[in-house]
């Protein structure tokens, strides 16, 4: 089963994605938790990954943007279980051209049991150093 961060500290892939409204925060969150970030391979959609790239000066491989179908690209990736976690910050407040795309990357990580934090509380939760499964271990 996946869990939200890699067991015996090998390197997982962690997906960011922020809406618009919610970049400012996704930049802050990744800024403040660099030094577990670094721990991941990051992938984002474009605007999101370049923003996060920049402000933390760590590597995040860029996927086209949302809305030219970057979300896409990461569901697709996430379905054939290559993704560890998904941080994907929606604004709830608007309505997007790709919503549908939103939608797949939702559903894909229901359907493969992938972790996936829509706020930055649960995002907090998802870089946790030790999940509930780990410790059971
Ligand atoms: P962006 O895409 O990072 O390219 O802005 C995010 C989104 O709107 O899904």
């Amino acid at each position: 089963m996946s869990t939200s961060r890699p067991k015996d500290r090998k390197r997982a892939i962690l997906a960011l994605v922020a809406h618009d409204e919610k970049k400012d925060d996704l930049t802050e969150f990744c800024v403040r938790h660099k030094h577990v970030l670094q721990d991941w391979d990051l992938i984002g959609t474009g605007s999101t990954a370049k923003r996060v790239s920049e402000a933390t000066r760590l590597p995040v491989h860029a996927y086209l943007s949302g809305p030219e179908g970057g979300d896409a690209q990461i569901a697709a990736r996430v379905a054939l279980d290559e993704v560890g976690a998904v941080i994907f910050l929606l604004d709830p407040l608007s309505a997007h051209p790709h919503d549908p795309d939103i939608e797949t990357l939702q559903r894909v990580c229901n359907v493969h049991n992938v972790p996936i934090a829509t706020n930055l509380a649960a995002a907090e939760l998802i870089i946790q150093p030790k999940t509930i499964n780990e410790q059971e271990e």
